[in-house]
């Protein structure tokens, strides 16, 4: 087997721990009532792992494809792949609820193999989960079998290569494996960057980004992962898709498209052909607080619509400012307070800006622009140490996940984006619709990304997690804010569909849009082995 390649996936499950310091611990206790001792959640050896149910012959064709050094059947390689990294799936790895634990790991070793896998399972009636780097948090990668003998994962870590470059056209072509953090390793080697830094970064994978439709922290310079796809390899058990002849194209629908955001359920992508930029020699990240969210969003509507954002552009509410400064807690968080008030910034709103550049003299022209359409907007700035520390910490949130989880605490997120027009309609009602469900909860929200017809709203939300049925705690506040999203904006920006959005896919695209998307599966996957449950729940019969 190939150096560096976890099989078992058991050691960073999670994205680790991250211990919460004293005064934040307090200060939770405070907000949202935890318990002193609460009640501990049983650790993971006592999980059940039913024994596998895949048939001889389904095994023998699989392994005869990949070898059995690549046919994965032991507990710890199944568990390691039983569903992402949702709220729902860290308590169900904590032993709450059931685990839908897959038959079998498969691993593949190249994009021939991929097709000759997902052939036999047509054949052999084997369910197919696609799996890059496992981080889905609504239910892409839960291993459900849709009625098929048995369910397998089938893990991409093995396409792991960067297949060319072309310096001059700015195009790389990586396999679909290739872990974000190995991709920028690769790309710097040539001077080049993708510039996708989404929050899960240290572990998601390209093919997964394009699966999702993934989008990066820094979207608003670099682009929306889709927009960095310029062709595309997608493996299906009728043959193979290789889409991506030129940058551009008039010849009738963008086929790629398809592929982009189909979530393992048309196929799985073997290779993804990706515009780069050259690596910024020159960043500067800042931070400013405005007054008020009605006013901030104002501003970054401004921003976006005079085409000057800044490459970062986040905007937290009031609430999350206030969790922010409260988690630094002392001295510092008063001061800066009180700095505020003298300032007349009352409600203050923090909004990080960060610019990436190839000179000095192109960054202060773009920061510039962007203070410039800022300028009629009441606001403070605080300078590089809030941007930077935000740069630095970056990814460090999830790490938080685990500790928050070991005091009992419930924290999910979740996200949407709509018009201009409807975004602070919008934000209220999945505020409101998350605290009538859960009670005392703390329900912060940012703009996550801005384009200049509207922006994402991203919300964190912090509460004390109930002793009895932790998760259907979570399910009902979920359905309640999804149900407040459904009429106002779209049901994810960023996260997909997975199992958890599907029943709300109708609602946005109409169930002539269903239609379309049930043809395309059932031309691509007749037998309906693809991920079943996800996208399409309804198109699994075949
Ligand atoms: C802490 C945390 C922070 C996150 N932050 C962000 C963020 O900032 N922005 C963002 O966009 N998302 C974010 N996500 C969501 C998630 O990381 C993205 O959905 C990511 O694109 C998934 O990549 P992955 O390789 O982990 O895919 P997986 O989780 O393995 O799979 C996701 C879906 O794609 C399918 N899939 C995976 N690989 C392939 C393939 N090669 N071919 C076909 N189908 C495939 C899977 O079956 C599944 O349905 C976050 C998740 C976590 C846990």
């Amino acid at each position: 087997m190939e150096p560096g390649i976890d099989h078992t996936l058991r050691g960073g499950w999670t994205l680790g721990e991250h211990a919460l310091p004293p005064h934040a611990l307090r200060w939770l206790r405070t907000r949202i009532g935890l318990a002193e001792h609460p009640t501990p959640i049983a650790p993971d050896s006592v999980l059940t792992v039913p024994e596998p149910e895949l048939s001889i012959v389904g095994r023998a064709a699989l392994e005869s494809v990949v070898g059995a050094e690549n046919v994965l059947l032991d507990r710890n390689s199944r568990l390691g792949r039983s569903g992402g990294m949702s709220y729902v799936d860290l308590l169900r790895h904590r032993g709450c609820g059931e685990l839908a634990v897959p038959d079998a790991v498969v691993l593949p070793g190249d994009p021939d193999e991929v097709v000759a896998v997902l052939r036999a399972c047509a054949e052999h009636d084997i369910g197919v989960i696609p799996f890059g780097g496992g981080t889905s948090v609504v239910g892409g990668v839960t291993a459900l079998r849709g009625g098929k003998h048995a369910a397998i994962v089938l893990d991409l870590t093995r396409l792991n290569r960067l297949v060319s470059i072309d310096p001059l056209s700015r195009l790389v072509v990586l396999q679909a494996g290739v872990r974000a953090t190995d991709a920028e390793r690769m790309l710097a080697a040539h001077g080049f960057t993708l510039g996708h830094f989404p929050q899960s970064f240290e572990r998601a994978t390209i093919g997964g980004f394009a699966a999702t439709r993934s989008a990066g922290q820094a979207s608003a310079g670099y682009g929306r992962f889709e927009d960095m796809v310029d062709g595309v390899r997608l493996a299906t058990p009728v043959g193979e898709l290789d889409l991506g002849v030129a940058p551009a194209t008039a010849a009738g629908p963008d086929l790629k498209q398809l592929v982009i955001g189909s979530e393992g359920a048309f196929g799985v992508i073997t290779e993804v052909t990706l515009r780069v930029r050259p690596v910024a020699t020159h960043t500067r990240y800042e931070g400013y607080f405005l007054d008020g969210w009605d006013k901030a969003t104002d501003a970054i509507r401004d921003l976006a619509q005079h085409r000057v954002l800044a490459d970062v552009t986040r905007l937290s509410d009031a609430e999350e400012t206030e969790v922010q400064l409260s988690l630094t807690g002392g001295v510092k968080a008063g001061a800066v307070r009180a700095y505020l008030r003298a300032r007349r910034i009352n409600d203050p709103c923090l909004l990080i800006l960060g610019w990436e550049a190839g000179s000095a003299g192109e960054l202060a022209v773009r920061r510039a622009g962007t203070l410039r359409a800022l300028r009629p907007h009441r606001y403070v700035r605080l300078g590089k140490p809030i941007g930077e520390t935000w740069r630095h910490g970056r990814f460090a949130g999830p790490r938080q996940r685990d500790s928050l989880l070991n005091v009992g605490v419930l924290v999910e997120t979740l996200e949407t984006a709509t018009h201009w027009s409807q975004l602070s309609t919008l934000r209220s009602a999945v505020r409101g619709a998350l605290q009538r469900s859960l009670g005392r909860a703390i329900v912060m929200c940012h703009v996550s990304h801005a384009y200049e017809t509207g922006a994402s709203l991203y919300f964190t939300v912090l509460a004390a997690r109930a002793d009895e049925d932790p998760i259907g705690q979570w399910q009902r506040a979920k359905r309640a804010a999804s149900e407040a999203i459904a009429p106002l904006g779209t049901i994810t920006h960023h996260h997909a569909v997975g199992t958890d959005h599907a029943p709300y896919l109708a609602g946005e695209v109409g169930s002539l849009g269903i239609d379309v998307m049930t043809s395309v599966k059932r031309a691509l996957d007749p037998t309906g082995v693809l991920n079943p449950g996800k996208l399409l729940p309804a198109a699994d019969r075949g």
